[in-house]
């Protein structure tokens, strides 16, 4: 089984914190590899890594290229990432021809901005990693290298946020989802893709699992994901998953089969869920 690339382990401080979804203290183990493991809330069963590293060493690993040569694995993949990317929006009843303002977290080296941005969107990128000097120099777009909520973007100034698999690496992501809720325009639209530990892979492979790796800090399913969207003002519209089988692990005509049920039934490897920025609690309130 490969694993998702991964900033090798390495000895960091860390310490426990309350389960960001629901303050829960009591956790009980749930999965283990070489060098890392993960814990489960009693009380919302989030499933996170807790002890977890300080924010400050999460933050160097992408800085540094995730202790490895990120970019060259980067762009190595990028046709393939960019086909998945935009499944992903098809699958989110996005219409890449209806131009519209998208800030992409994570964009890595811009491929999918580009593309958007020559069907006449204003694009945003936001990228800790090397990649983003490569989305400025050799696309031109306009990607910041500093993390979300650094970057003060005004409020209600996207159309379109995107997060393709960011969540799970992040130390809080209940203020990123916050933030995200923040510079979204009303009525805009927040596309999340992130492992699903509940699907049919995570179950078979437990440790093992591909997406169970140093860097990520959280693993969500379908029900932690929409719980943490709805608690920060958004109201969930569409949720997929996908991946039955991954690549090797079983003949072609195995692995389709196993990837059209796992669709069907909601198993699937990854899944996306579209959130619906509602209105601030505050202005709700003031309303009434
Ligand atoms: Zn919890």
């Amino acid at each position: 089984m490969i694993k998702t690339w991964s900033t090798p382990v390495e000895t960091e401080t860390t310490r426990t914190i309350p389960c960001i979804l629901c303050g829960g203290e009591v956790f009980t183990p749930h999965l283990f590899y070489e060098g890392f493991s993960y814990v489960r809330c009693t009380c919302c069963r989030l499933v996170q890594m807790n002890p977890q590293p300080e924010h400050d060493a999460v933050r160097r690993r992408y800085q540094e290229g995730y202790g490895g040569d990120y970019l060259a694995y980067e762009l190595a993949n990028e046709a393939a990432f960019l086909r998945l990317q935009e499944l992903a929006l098809g699958d989110a009843g996005v219409d890449s021809n209806t131009a519209l303002s998208v800030l992409d977290i994570g964009c890595a080296t811009g491929a999918l901005l580009e593309k958007l941005r020559d069907r006449g969107w204003a694009c945003t990128g936001v990228e800790i990693s090397p990649a983003a000097e490569y989305a400025r120099k050799e696309r031109g777009l306009d990607v910041r290298s500093l993390p979300l909520e650094e970057n003060r973007f005004p409020d209600t100034d996207f159309d379109l946020v995107l997060a393709s698999h960011v969540i799970e690496h992040l130390n809080d992501p209940a203020a990123f989802v916050a933030e995200v809720h923040r510079i979204l325009k009303p009525g805009g639209h927040f596309i999340v893709t992130t492992p699903n530990i509940a699907g049919f892979q995570a179950r078979l492979f437990r440790g093992r699992w591909r997406s169970a790796i140093f860097d990520h800090l959280y693993l969500f399913s379908v029900k932690t994901l929409s719980r943490l969207l709805t608690g920060k003002g958004f109201a969930i519209e569409r949720v997929r998953t996908w991946g039955g089988l991954a690549a090797g692990t079983a003949p072609a005509p195995v692995k389709r089969i196993a990837d059209r049920a796992a669709k069907r039934l909601g198993v699937g490897d990854v899944m996306l869920i579209r959130g619906k920025r509602l209105p601030a609690k505050s202005t709700l309130s003031a309303a009434r």
